[in-house]
């Protein structure tokens, strides 16, 4: 029997008012329902707006250290559900059970990072030029936020945006991505049981552009923390700008990883597989154009198409996959398109570029890891976000050209530099336009104890994570006192 789920308002789970519900399937067998959930709108997302708008008085005064106490459950839950939360995403999502078991040891790292958050939530005590006067500053909580995520991360991130902004005094209303359903059902169900109060969270699941609709115009909303693309994320930060709402958005990126000459190349490649192609892509950070130097460009290319060709595409809760099936058919065909738009602009499929279908695979949208050679900066595959296994190589002659190269697209996320030369890693650190950049490492590696967000159209607002996770949730109050 597939379960219905349903929405979950002031504290009760209840159905939408439109009384339809739509389906959430396995990437890796398309014919197996996981649940069918809730097909809200506007009514539905207004109610659990009204909801949080509700809770907010209550909870907005209740001392911030008691409001910081739920998080120690949720760890302990994240630790006892564990598997259970690594099989959901898999089933749902498609990854390895290898990178869904990371994905929640990750949240788990991340909330421990949150913990005593609450009882940090200091301001500033600064001398006045009056004697009489005191003058400090505090961090207030604003009101009721919309938390919009993707489906790539589908715990971590939800669970890493609504619990600074919780803890921070506000109350929320969380829109998950359509395909990731379940999990998100799992998330709200581990809020709960650690005791976070009614209406402090409600969610809503169901179309982004109708629900998002609402969170963008409703002015109860004061900001919204979203995670997706790029074109969603720059037109919800027009829309709740215009009434003088927050946006914080992580949106899409074109992430360079640049080879130089004096590279250890078996790192580079290791590197280059792991971000690039495990998890099929799918993740913002993942290295997209390799560009390499002359002196080494045909080992990084023999050796990287060696390494797509071997890598194994299954089912992800089988241990032997490397890659789990793309997550809908809307990724598959957007993986199709740009193999194709490669080939008709005139780069070369060095491998992969198909779905694959054979038999020992189920009814799944299984793709081929794919590499491009001989792309050129105007190519769209240069370009464009694929959001797919699919990398490719730009030949530039020198450090400078490919500085040159990587800074040529609009986005500015995530990047990386293999090289031993110390002067050229720093000039590189220095030059390089994203918000997370690494040397000798994968574009992918992330720690949650660092700020995180990315520059250009990759990024709008405060940075995530790390000390300032709390900062878009809070404004500060500025107090003069003279007793
Ligand atoms: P998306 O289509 O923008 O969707 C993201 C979320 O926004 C989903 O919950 C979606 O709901 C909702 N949504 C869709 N249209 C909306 C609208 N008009 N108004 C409000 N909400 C709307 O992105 P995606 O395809 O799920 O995710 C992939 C993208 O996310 C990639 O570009 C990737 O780079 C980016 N990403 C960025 C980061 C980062 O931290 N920078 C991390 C992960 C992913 P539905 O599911 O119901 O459509």
């Amino acid at each position: 029997m597939t379960n219905t789920y349903q929405n979950y308002i002031d504290g009760k789970w209840v159905p939408s008012h439109t009384g339809d519900v739509f389906t959430s399937t396995n990437p890796a067998n398309i014919d197996e329902v996981v649940g069918y959930f809730q097909k809200s709108d506007g009514e539905d997302a207004r109610a659990a707006i009204e909801s949080a708008a509700r809770a907010f008085p209550q909870w907005s005064k209740t001392p911030a250290p008691v409001r910081g106490e739920f998080l120690f459950a949720l760890i302990h839950l994240l630790e006892q559900r564990k598997e259970e939360l690594a099989e959901t995403i898999t089933r749902e999502v498609g990854k390895t059970l290898r990178e869904a078991r990371g994905e929640v040891n990750k949240t788990i790292t991340s909330m421990k990072q949150l913990t005593g958050e609450a009882t940090r939530l200091t301001g500033q005590t600064v001398p006045s030029f009056d004697e009489r006067v005191v003058g400090y500053t505090v961090r207030d909580p604003i009101g009721v936020f919309a938390i919009i995520a993707p489906w790539n991360f589908p715990l971590g991130i939800g669970l890493w945006k609504i619990v600074p902004a919780i803890i921070a005094g506000n109350t929320v209303v969380f829109k998950p991505a359509s395909n990731t359903s379940l999990i998100s059902v799992k998330l709200m169900e581990l809020l709960i049981e650690s005791g976070v109060p009614a209406g402090v969270v409600n969610m809503v699941t169901g179309p982004g552009a109708v629900i998002g609709d609402e969170l963008a115009n409703n002015p109860i909303i004061k900001g919204i923390s979203f995670t997706g693309s790029s074109e969603v994320g720059l037109s919800l930060g027009k829309a709740v700008g215009s009434r003088g709402g927050k946006i914080q958005a992580e949106m899409g990126g074109k992430n360079p990883a640049i080879i130089l000459g004096d590279a250890d190349i078996d790192l580079a490649i290791d590197c280059i597989v792991t971000s690039g192609f495990f998890d099929n892509g799918q993740r913002c950070t993942g290295t997209s154009r390799v560009l390499v130097v002359p002196e080494v460009a045909d080992q990084v290319k023999s050796k990287l198409i060696e390494r797509a060709k071997s890598m194994k595409v299954g089912d992800g809760f089988d241990p032997e996959s490397h890659n789990g099936p793309v997550v809908d058919e809307h990724q598959l065909n957007l993986y199709l398109h740009y193999v194709q738009k490669g080939i008709e602009e005139g780069a070369t499929l060095a491998c992969g570029g198909q779905r694959l279908t054979d038999g020992t695979l189920g009814n799944g949208y299984f793709v081929a890891p794919t590499v491009f050679t001989g792309v050129t900066q105007e190519m769209t595959i240069a370009r464009e976000e694929i959001f797919g296994p699919v990398i490719a190589v730009i030949d530039v002659e020198s450090f400078e050209h490919a500085m040159e190269v990587a800074n040529q697209v609009e986005f500015g996320l995530s990047s990386t530099i293999f090289t031993n030369d110390l002067r050229k890693a720093f000039d590189f650190v220095k030059g390089i336009q994203s918000g997370v950049t690494h040397v000798n490492m994968p574009s992918t590696h992330f720690e949650s104890q660092y700020p995180f967000g990315g520059k250009k159209i990759s990024g709008l607002g405060p940075r995530e994570q790390g000390e300032s996770a709390l900062d878009f949730y809070v404004e500060t109050k500025t107090v003069y006192i003279r007793p």
